[in-house]
């Protein structure tokens, strides 16, 4: 996997104070994306040790309130495994935590994959320009759900966060 940025101490994408890892490849080509250098899945840098230490120094600190998975599209097919592989890592490690996660695809085209049991919280659909509202927290564009995955899973219907 590779990727292009983590944040720190960020405060707009998902609830509190996060870090946020911004990793590349994104297939859905949005209208007015705001991030397409983060299209090419082999663009950025390699996500190694290193990185992932700079995360796990993050969610060391008791103020940071979880992790946000952003892009590009975490569940880029290419995407996936790493991206499961890593946060079961952290949910084993910071059981506290959550973990909120960008994509580009709806709920119901990602639902039955095993790393959604993982997630607390998943922004999904693509960001289209017509419906973008300013006002909107923690999304672009009215047709994005933010989602209380635990809720949903529970009642077999979309629960909003
Ligand atoms: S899903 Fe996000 S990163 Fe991908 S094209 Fe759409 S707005 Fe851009």
């Amino acid at each position: 996997m590779r990727y292009h940025n983590i944040t720190h101490d960020d405060m707009l994408n998902g609830s509190g104070l996060r870090v946020v890892l911004w990793v590349a490849g994104c297939e859905h080509k949005c209208y007015n994306c705001h991030n397409p250098i983060t299209w090419d899945i082999d663009g950025g840098i390699l996500f190694d040790d290193e990185a992932k230490e700079e995360i796990f120094s993050s969610l060391d600190k008791d103020y940071i309130k979880g992790i946000t998975f952003s892009g590009g599209d975490p569940l880029h097919t290419k995407n996936r495994e790493p991206i499961f592989k890593l946060i079961k890592e952290i949910k084993q490690k910071y059981p506290q935590k959550d973990i909120w996660v960008y994509t580009g695809y709806s709920w119901e085209q990602i639902c039955d994959l095993d790393l959604i049991n993982y997630i607390d919280v998943l922004v999904d659909g693509k960001f289209i320009f017509e419906l973008r509202d300013n006002k909107l927290q923690w999304k672009g564009s009215s047709n994005q759900r933010v989602i209380d995955v635990k809720q949903t899973l529970k009642q077999q219907k979309i629960i909003l966060y």
